[in-house]
This record gives C-alpha cells, sequence and structure tokens, in this order.
C-alpha cells in the first residue's frame, strides 16, 4: 500500500515547492522556527484542539483584539468537529497538522508517523479545502526522521519560545505570570512563539477556561504588539535552527 502514499507525498512537495519560492513564508522551508525576529511581534499558538466550547471562546477573545494566532489540530478531533476548523480559518487564523491521535513521535514506527501526519493532513484538507504547511509534533518530539518525513510532506516544523504551562495551571493569572515572566525578561527581545492549549489531547472537552481568560489577559497586557500568525513572523536576518543542525 506505498502507492497512494507516494502519490499524495509528491503531490504535497510539488505544491509546497510552487508555494514557497512565492510566499513570504519560504524562509521556513527545511527549517525549525521557534520564533521570530521583531520584538514587536508574538505569535500565540494553540494545540490539541478543536474543543469544545474554549475554541470558540477563543476565537471571540481574538476577534475582540483583533489578534491573529495559529492553532495546530489533532486530526481525530477534526473529523469530530469539522465546523470548528472552519470557524477558525474563517475568522483570519493560521491551521496546522498536530498528527491524527497525538502520539509521541520519539516511539512510533516510520510507518505509523507517515500515516500520523497523513490522517491528519486528510482530516484538515476535508474540513477545510485547502493545503496544510505547518506541523507541531505532540510533545515536542522531533528527530531528524520526524523532521525529514514531515518536510516531504511539504510542512514546515514549528515549535516556540515561551511556554504557558496551561495544563497544569490553577489559575488564569498563573498561566499570564509564567508567560510575562519568559517574554519580559528576554535580554535580546524578540518575536516570541507562544504556547498554549485550547484542547486536550486525551479528551474532547477538556476545560480550558483558564486558558481562554489568561489569552484575553496577555492580549490586553501586551496591546503595543501585533498578534500575528506564525507565518505572519517576520524573520529579519536570523537564522532559525535548520533541519541539517539538529541532526
Ligand atoms: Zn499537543
Amino acid at each position: 500500500m506505498l502507492w497512494p502514499y507516494i502519490t499524495f507525498a509528491s503531490a504535497a512537495v510539488a505544491s509546497y515547492a510552487g508555494y514557497a519560492t512565492m510566499a513570504p513564508t519560504s524562509q521556513l522551508y527545511g527549517r525549525t522556527l521557534t520564533h521570530g525576529s521583531d520584538p514587536r511581534q508574538m505569535a500565540v499558538t494553540f494545540d490539541d484542539g478543536p474543543n469544545d466550547p474554549y475554541t470558540m471562546h477563543l476565537l471571540e477573545v481574538l476577534e475582540k483584539h483583533n489578534a491573529r494566532a495559529t492553532f495546530f489540530l489533532i486530526g481525530k478531533y477534526v473529523r469530530k468537529r469539522p465546523e470548528i476548523a472552519r470557524a477558525i480559518l474563517a475568522a483570519g487564523h493560521e491551521v496546522g497538522n498536530h498528527t491524527d491521535s497525538h502520539p509521541s513521535l520519539i516511539l512510533v514506527s516510520a510507518a505509523r508517523l507517515r500515516q500520523e501526519l497523513s490522517d491528519c493532513n486528510k482530516a484538515l484538507e476535508d474540513a477545510l479545502g485547502r493545503k496544510i504547511m505547518l506541523f507541531r509534533p505532540p510533545f515536542g518530539g522531533r528527530r531528524p526522521n520526524v523532521l525529514r518525513t514531515a518536510g516531504r510532506m511539504g510542512l514546515a516544523p514549528v515549535m516556540w519560545s515561551v511556554t504557558g504551562y496551561d495544563w497544569s495551571a490553577k489559575s488564569a493569572a498563573e498561566i499570564v505570570e509564567k508567560v510575562s515572566r519568559q517574554v519580559d525578561s528576554r535580554p535580546k527581545p524578540q518575536g516570541e512563539i507562544v504556547l498554549l492549549h485550547d484542547g486536550g489531547h486525551l479528551a474532547l472537552g477538556t476545560d480550558r477556561s483558564f486558558t481562554v481568560e489568561a489569552t484575553r489577559q496577555l492580549l490586553e497586557r501586551y496591546a503595543a504588539k501585533k498578534f500575528v500568525s506564525v507565518s505572519g513572523l517576520s524573520q529579519g536576518n536570523q537564522r532559525s535552527h535548520s533541519t541539517k543542525e539538529l541532526r
């Protein structure tokens, strides 16, 4: 059953190559993005959705502040709630692949790795009718094989520079405090990529009300910054970590 995969992967690579030559995000190609160069920008990212009702609540909060964000979605949840994935895109945000069932990719076979990425891509493309360009590995689990396989499928890996630790937070204030401590103590300010969660990989319906409220407070606290999607982060002359350096 290799043939369908090869056909799909070739089409994805061909399409991405065309995209990379003209899009402002072409610097993402072959690299793992961790942050941008412009400290006036901030890219807030949400993992493990779509998740009712918290994803929709976040969309309202983001809309109020005219902020753009990026959502890394789990394929099996997208098949259950495709209308939430469509609402994210319709609101002007960016959507990425967070695998189909959220395994640690460090531990899975090469075949399972390909399946996880392509099943999630298919769920997203069926729901949204467009190619997916970004990928975030569950638990941040990277290894050369993960990055190579993602790259062959036209997926640029996106990590983060700031963690909200919202999966274990006892209040919204705790999340805001953790994020702002990291952002404000940077010796050389940069365009931060902030990791938060609108869902939980263990179950749909995971309570993310602290994250919704923390996001509202962070948008106010950093109102002087421009909240952009990951592809909107300016890269200046800096070098991100290339996949070669990580091997
Ligand atoms: Zn996750």
